[in-house]
């Protein structure tokens, strides 16, 4: 088994709370290990930004996320 330096992708995605329909922003960072991938927000490691996100406004969970694709360096 070859070990490969993980690859690490920092993606914008966008959130819309659809209680109090409060938008925000986050940058998640993907680390791509293998066929796994591990999400990171702020940090510290964290859920995939499409599971169960909550809102910091209103902490409710109906939350759409939509990626708005790479940020390039
Ligand atoms: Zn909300």
């Amino acid at each position: 088994m070859r070990v490969r330096e993980a690859q690490t992708v920092t993606e914008k995605w966008r959130f819309q709370c659809l209680r109090c329909l409060r938008v925000w922003e986050d940058l998640y960072q993907a680390r791509y290990h293998g066929d796994a991938t591990v999400w990171w927000l702020s940090g510290v490691p964290a859920q995939p930004p499409w599971a169960d996100p909550i809102c910091p406004g209103c902490l409710g969970l109906l939350v759409k996320a939509l990626p708005t694709g790479p940020v390039v360096h």
